[in-house]
């Protein structure tokens, strides 16, 4: 039953991905809907230093649909990103990590989260003022908060992504290059930017165990980190032999299935903190 349902959410997003219009327009409505009425959800995964340390977690959308089940972002995401759309949807999983940072305070537990943003919420006029009102709303300590950006985002018009992620610095907060590895990277345009962390992209970790390329793209991109005096994370962790591979290259925190997949934001903070007062989400 399960596999029927997946097969009817399949075709429902993949139709809408594809060239049907109304159909994009129809996820678009929908998801609107999704937002105003509390149907999206705030998923945490957690992420681990080499020796194993709970460092913090990255928040991971989801879209609770009440007949498709819950939906990854991979098939709304890219809808949401055709509009303002995301921007909501950003500022939605924003308030609910600064919201989290705060109770996480409050336990004494100093754990950091990540959180996405997309491209077009970043080149937005309004990116650093919105940012800085929902820290200020929240109380969230911007100390504990990390905003993981994509290579392309701050390409476009480098100088003012400088400007924005240097006023937002100031703040206390950090910024992570997620993905890294996948996009237009350059490494000059990466030492004019203050990010303080590099992801690795999983599919670099996955296949660093069996192809020497890959192994050797991991190697530079933990040389070049070394170099800017960056933070790495490693993304898609699966495996004990991917473990190891990293092991033997030092200081690499980790992130993926081995070490916990996304969970629901109460599960994760039930975990992480078993005295904290239940139910943050709806
Ligand atoms: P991302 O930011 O690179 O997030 C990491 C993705 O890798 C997540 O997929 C996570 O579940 C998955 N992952 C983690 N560990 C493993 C592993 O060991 N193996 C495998 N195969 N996958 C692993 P998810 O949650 O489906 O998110 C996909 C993408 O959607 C994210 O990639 C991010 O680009 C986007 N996204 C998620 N939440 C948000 C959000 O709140 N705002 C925006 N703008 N984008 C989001
Ligand atoms: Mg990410
Ligand atoms: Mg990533
Ligand atoms: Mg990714």
């Amino acid at each position: 039953k399960a596999k029927a349902e997946g097969g009817a959410r399949t075709t429902f997003f993949e139709a809408a991905m594809g060239e049907a219009v109304e159909q994009r327009f129809r996820v678009e409505r929908e998801l609107r809907q999704a937002i105003a009425q509390g149907d999206l959800r705030c998923h945490l995964q957690s992420q681990v230093r080499a020796d194993g340390q709970l460092v913090g977690a990255e928040a991971l959308v989801r879209w609770a649909h009440p007949e498709r089940g819950l939906v990854p972002p991979a098939v709304f995401v890219p809808i949401a990103e055709m509009s303002d759309l995301v921007v909501a949807l950003d500022r939605w999983m924003l308030a609910q990590v600064c919201q989290l940072l705060v109770r996480l305070d409050r336990q004494g537990l100093a754990l950091r989260l990540s959180v996405n943003i997309s491209p077009r919420h970043f080149q937005r006029s309004d990116f650093v003022d919105s940012v800085r009102l929902q820290l200020a709303d929240s109380g969230a300590d911007p100390a504990r908060l990390v905003l993981e950006v994509t290579e392309g985002m701050v390409m476009g018009d480098l100088a003012e992504a400088v400007r924005k992620m240097t006023e937002l610095s100031a703040l206390g907060l950090h910024f992570s290059m997620d993905d890294f590895g996948t996009g237009y990277s350059s490494l000059a345009y990466l030492k004019r930017l203050p990010i303080s962390e590099l992801k690795i992209d999983k599919s670099f970790v996955q296949d660093a165990t069996s192809n020497p390329q890959d192994a050797a793209l991991v190697d530079t991109i933990l040389a070049v980190a070394r170099q800017l005096h960056l933070q790495v994370v490693a993304e898609g962790v699966e495996t004990p032999e991917q473990a190891a591979f990293l092991d033997q290259r030092g200081e690499v925190a980790r992130q993926g299935y081995l070490y916990g997949r996304p969970e629901p934001m109460d599960a994760w903070l039930a975990r992480v903190a078993p005295t904290a007062p239940a139910s943050l989400q709806a």
